[in-house]
């Protein structure tokens, strides 16, 4: 980390204190190990997750792949649990995959984790179906006021209302950069 801090000069105004970071592993082709885990400095928190465009492996091979997540996911290092979701810019012949793998996985879900979704639409078109397939999936598994990141949203103001009807504690990272942090009484406020 300090290689990396050295590594490019910046003005003493603009120096900001870096106190931690996450390693996210949501492709299972780089899950690493307990062991790997338990090295990793204090200040780095851990998330793992099975990224949806993955739901195009076979059965055998999903079925394996969230065996392995949930292993992983058992390590009380794992603070996160991600890159979790939709992706309805991939085939539309994987979409009913996408939801089966969700319904493998969301069981595992503890209180500890923050669920960091990854919602994609069509390409070309509002994302409000696949967002609003998404909501339905995951209120037979997350608890209202269950912490979730809601990272590069690009849905309409009818989205979010209708998602905040469901669930309440929701940071939203819009796309565009502006963050807006819904609290558990469905407020917002920008942050
Ligand atoms: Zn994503």
């Amino acid at each position: 980390m300090k290689d990396m801090m050295d590594a490019v000069s910046v003005e003493e105004s603009r120096r900001t204190s870096l106190v931690g970071g996450i390693s996210i592993y949501c492709d299972p082709e780089t899950y690493q190990t307990d062991q790997h885990l338990h090295d990793l400095p204090q200040y780095i928190s851990v998330g793992v997750g099975i990224h949806p465009r993955h739901a195009c492996y076979s059965v055998i091979q999903v079925n394996q792949a969230v065996e392995r997540f949930q292993n992983l996911l058992a390590n009380p290092c794992m603070v996160a649990f991600e890159e979790v979701g939709l992706d309805h810019s991939e085939p539309m012949k994987y979409w009913a995959y996408q939801v089966e793998m969700l319904d493998k996985m969301l069981p595992f879900l503890e209180d500890r984790h923050v669920l960091v979704i990854h919602c994609r639409g069509m390409k070309g078109d509002c994302v409000a179906e696949a967002f609003l397939l998404l909501l339905h999936v995951l209120k037979r598994y997350v608890r209202r006021h269950h912490p979730i990141h809601l990272h590069c949203f690009t849905g309409n103001k009818y989205v979010q209302n209708r998602w905040l009807e469901v669930l309440t504690d929701i940071l939203w990272v819009h796309q565009q950069g502006e963050d807006i942090l819904s609290g558990p009484d469905g407020g917002t406020t920008e942050r």
